[in-house]
């Protein structure tokens, strides 16, 4: 379904005013600025929908989803970390164009009418990899069993109670 690479751009007319919708996949290979910063891993997916209010600016909104792999802070092995991310981009024909935008747009000034696809995904990319990149839990070189028991430790309720007993003991007298 997303086995197409994301175009490197679009005419902003035909796929906005047309109101296109382009679902892709990103080749790690087309995000060099990335490539500095994370390792892009396979099967990350960008989906855009154009679209424009009458009188309206010309809007590209979306959804960014992928997998990166960087170096955890506290243990200094990979960890691979999940990017996800919305798109609201307001296309405008130059700077100042840019300026008078919606505040909830991103403004994306395009190129003689084209719309640089790739570089403006990668701009949000860039923004969605964490400072400080971390295991959930790193792995300290404890094993876990491979085969664990299905069923947790049964504790009696006598022993719980026995247990309590001896907390409450010292203060109970
Ligand atoms: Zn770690």
């Amino acid at each position: 379904m997303f086995s197409e690479p994301i175009p490197e751009r679009v005419s902003a007319v035909r796929f906005v005013d047309a109101g296109e919708r382009l679902a892709g996949a990103l080749d790690p290979a087309h995000y060099k600025r990335l490539a500095e910063i994370a390792t892009l891993l396979p099967g990350g997916t960008a989906e855009l929908q154009g679209s424009r209010d009458p009188f309206g600016p010309q809007v590209v909104r979306g959804t960014l989803q992928c997998e990166v792999r960087l170096t955890c802070q506290r243990c200094l092995q990979p960890v691979d970390v999940v990017l996800s991310g919305d798109i609201r981009w307001g296309l405008a024909r130059n700077e100042k164009a840019a300026g008078q935008l919606d505040r909830e747009l991103d403004p994306i000034v395009l190129d003689d009418g084209e719309l640089w696809l790739r570089q403006a995904i990668e701009d949000e990319l860039l923004l969605l990899v964490p400072i400080m990149p971390m295991h959930d839990m790193c792995d300290t070189g404890w094993t876990s069993d491979p085969e664990p028991e299905s069923a947790p430790a049964r504790v009696s309720p006598f022993g719980v109670l026995s247990a309590l007993k001896t907390e409450q003991g010292p203060k109970g007298e």
